[in-house]
């Protein structure tokens, strides 16, 4: 988030005309949206929604399209990363700082040994509503609404815990906010100084090999500080970092309470994060979220599954960003390790024979989810690295720019993953599982899959 912001998008809240009505949203049959009971409550909670200030500015957005501009051109490196799901419960110093600080030490280290511009976006502050396969879950014989993330239910397996209450919209408003504030003070604070990359790499990972690796690492970088202060040059960039804020644009109440009319252009965002993203569920070419986010001028992600034609791409990129704009539009593929390789090809080879400017982003997670044994949702470390890896393969083979990684992480020493160098095995998950949705690597995990892609990188 850069200090120096544009202007607000001001009070003019009133869409219409610029934005579809939300019930010409729904007229389209919107799936994965929740199913409230109380139609008068889902109405206050929009309209309480739509008085709250913005929680990023327009100008922050075309900041960030300008860096996603540049990983289309392939002159940097998109890290996104975060939660699956976040919780409310979760909105607390230490668990914003643990992410933040995975984050920044993962960027460091792309940025460092691979020596790209790295552009930092969290899976944070705003991601909170899940789509899910199913609508019931079954425990025991008994049988209630799935959870949907924080945004719309409980987790808590209770009749009253899983009822889709509008009310927690306004609550992820609050969250959101208090993630952001948060975040924004720690990357222009201080905390962020690249002086701070030893302090970084504290607790339980400094003991770690990949620990000990980045700490050779960050002499290395203290060397080089040295060096620079030295001679008189002392830049802003070594002070403070630039972080935006993404989620899955889902509940379409609240992105359109969060769009809002920019003061500069005229023009609409949704001021609920940075950027935004459709999931591989609600990507449907006529569907109210394509609808949405086609008419907010964010940039925008869509996630693509194994399934997607290289049409299916090509109609997207059409509708969402038909002037093709640069940096407006940035796929993210989520294959899976087993069908990159042959899936992939197609649809980047004919989306780049149409001129279509887009960021490539391998989501390495989404396609490598199992069920252990034991019960518990898990990944592969192993998987993940080798999806990552034909990503990298395919866009080298055809000549196109690798653009980044969306990933799943925490900040925090859990067992949600199986593998990596600690050797996680199915047998540990539960041992410190605590992912509300899907398995997230954690920290030594995070770290180990920032030096393996920053070698992909030199490569
Ligand atoms: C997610 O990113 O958590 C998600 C649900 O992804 P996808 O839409 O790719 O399944
Ligand atoms: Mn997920």
């Amino acid at each position: 988030m850069n200090p120096v912001v544009g202007r607000a998008p001001g009070e003019r809240v009133a869409t219409e005309g610029l934005v579809p009505s939300l019930a010409d949203l729904h007229a389209r049959g919107a799936s994965q949206q929740p199913t409230y009971a109380d139609p008068a409550a889902v109405d206050a909670a929009v309209a309480k929604l739509r008085t709250m200030p913005p929680l990023v500015f327009a100008g922050e957005c075309d900041d960030l399209k300008d860096k996603l501009a540049a990983v289309s051109r392939g002159e940097a490196f998109l890290l996104q990363g975060g939660d699956c799901a976040e919780t409310f419960a979760g909105v607390t110093a230490d668990n914003v700082r643990n992410k933040l600080r995975v984050l920044l030490q993962m960027a460091v280290v792309l940025t460092y040994a691979a020596s790209v511009p790295v552009v930092k976006v969290g899976r944070i502050a705003g991601q909170y509503a899940k789509p899910r396969s199913s609508d019931l879950e079954t425990r025991d014989g008994v049988t209630l609404p799935a959870y949907r993330g924080d945004a719309v239910n409980g987790y808590e397996f209770t009749a009253e815990e899983r009822a889709h209450d509008p009310h927690r919209l306004v609550e992820v408003y609050h969250s959101s906010a208090a993630t952001l504030n948060l975040v924004r003070a720690f990357v222009t604070g201080g905390y962020a100084d690249l002086r701070q990359v030893h302090t970084w790499n504290t607790d339980f990972v400094r003991e770690s090999s990949v620990g000990q690796r980045y700490e050779r690492m960050a002499n290395e970088i203290e060397r080089a500080l040295t060096f620079m202060q030295a001679i008189g040059a002392d830049p802003d960039e070594f002070h403070r970092v630039d972080f935006h804020s993404s989620h899955e644009a889902l509940v379409l109440e609240y992105e359109h309470a969060m769009t809002r009319i920019d003061s500069r252009t005229d023009t609409p965002y949704d001021v609920s994060g940075h950027f935004v993203w459709i999931g591989e569920r609600t990507r449907q070419l006529d569907g109210a979220h394509v609808e949405l986010l086609r008419h907010i001028r964010n940039p925008i992600g869509v996630k693509l599954g194994p399934g997607t034609t290289p049409d299916d791409a090509l109609a997207l990129a059409d509708r969402l960003n038909p002037e093709n704009e640069p940096g407006r539009l940035t796929f993210v593929t989520r294959f899976g390790a087993g069908r990159i390789r042959d899936g992939l090809p197609e649809v980047v080879e004919k989306v780049t024979a149409a001129g279509v400017d887009v960021a490539w982003v391998c989501d390495p997670m989404h396609g490598n989810t199992f069920e252990a044994s034991s019960g518990y949702k898990t990944r592969r470390f192993d998987d993940v690295i080798a999806e990552v890896q034909g990503f990298f393969d395919v866009h080298r083979s055809l000549g196109t720019w690798p653009g980044g990684v969306h990933v799943e992480l925490t900040g925090d020493d859990v067992t949600e993953c199986v593998g990596g160098g600690e050797e996680l095995a199915e047998i540990d998950l539960a041992h410190r599982y605590e992912s509300v949705c899907d398995p997230r690597l954690n920290r030594v995990q995070s770290l180990e899959l920032a030096f393996l892609v920053a070698e992909m990188l030199r490569q």
